[in-house]
């Protein structure tokens, strides 16, 4: 993945793995640094979810700078990390494994229980527990 020039016309993402290879136009007017950051953006979108890290290499400095910056108001800075937040919390849910569920493994604690019906807190007993 990687974003940059692609000719006079304006900027492009070009995908490659494998098997496929994708290559999105960007306006003109896309700066090379947020055509950086959209194909980060595209990679984050199309790692799966299931990868506790991820290891992104590009070549541009800045926009790992605007990543790492917190107080970043880039709206792509910005879909980055909701989007990879999302797809984490999502993939979670899914699999079940939430801190409130499972952070006594860590602890070395009893398993919480809810407090409600004193039964065993699982994310879909959470999930169910919203219906009443
Ligand atoms: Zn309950």
């Amino acid at each position: 993945m990687d974003g940059g020039s692609g000719n006079c016309k304006g900027s492009v993402i070009r995908w490659t793995s494998d098997d496929e290879s994708y290559t999105f136009g960007l306006p003109g007017i896309t700066s090379v640094f947020t055509a950086e950051l959209l194909a980060i953006n595209k990679a984050l979108n199309i790692v799966s979810p299931n990868y506790r890290s991820i290891l992104i290499c590009s070549d541009s400095y800045s926009a790992f700078q605007a990543l790492e910056n917190f107080y970043s108001k880039h709206p792509v800075v910005i879909d980055c990390r909701k989007s990879r937040r999302e797809e984490v919390v999502l993939c979670r849910l899914r699999l079940g494994h939430t801190r409130i569920t499972h952070e006594y493994l860590m602890s070395g604690e009893a398993p919480p229980l809810c407090t409600r019906c004193n039964c065993r807190m699982t994310v879909h007993h959470i999930l169910r527990e919203g219906e009443d």
